[in-house]
């Protein structure tokens, strides 16, 4: 950030008076641009032991797989931010299950929270945001060509516990550096 979004004059990175964080302070109007974590939403869509993913028809990572998941919106639910997300990237509307995972990646800072869904119906297929949608089983995933480590997780949590009958709420951390190319 370089100018203030209140007034238009200049910012500086500094910690204010009883802060603990550098934020970008406002030299003219003295207004103070908090920054903040981003949450991404979206979910693991099954049907019959099998993933839906998507590939990416935009940047970054464009051509790569991913589970549907996007930037949660002002003034949505973070299920209905799911929800919609898989819709906009697979064409389908799936039925939301429970609460599957929650990812923290303090580096980029984002915070990723995945439900499980069901896939209801058949008519799923590309969207502006996805050249191609489809089911993998665990021995078809091309684990080499997934987009972001989230969903690599992701999917070893939803394959563990398919063999184990078992699916519990997962929190975690994702260490990961930060790159230009985020
Ligand atoms: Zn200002």
């Amino acid at each position: 950030m370089k100018y203030c979004s209140s007034c238009g004059n200049q910012v500086e990175l500094k910690i204010p008076k009883n802060d603990t964080h550098l934020r970008y302070c406002c030299k003219s109007c003295e207004a103070i641009h908090y920054q903040n974590p981003n949450i991404v939403v979206g979910t693991i869509p099954v049907k019959d032991q099998t993933i839906l993913l998507c590939r990416r028809a935009i940047h970054p990572r464009y051509g790569l797989w991913t589970l549907p998941a996007g930037f949660l919106e002002n003034g949505e639910t973070i299920e209905q931010g799911a929800f919609r997300e898989t819709l906009e990237e697979t064409n389908t509307k799936v039925k939301m299950k429970n609460l599957y995972a929650i990812y923290n990646i303090p580096q980029i800072g984002q915070v990723y929270i995945l439900y499980l869904a069901e896939v209801m119906q058949n008519n799923f297929g590309p969207t502006s945001e996805s050249l191609e949608v489809k089911f993998f089983k665990k021995e078809e995933i091309l684990w080499e060509e997934l987009a972001f480590p989230f969903v690599k997780n992701a999917l070893d949590h939803y394959f563990n516990d398919l063999k184990n009958g078992k699916f519990s709420l997962k929190i975690e951390i994702i260490e990961r550096p930060k790159s230009p190319r985020n």
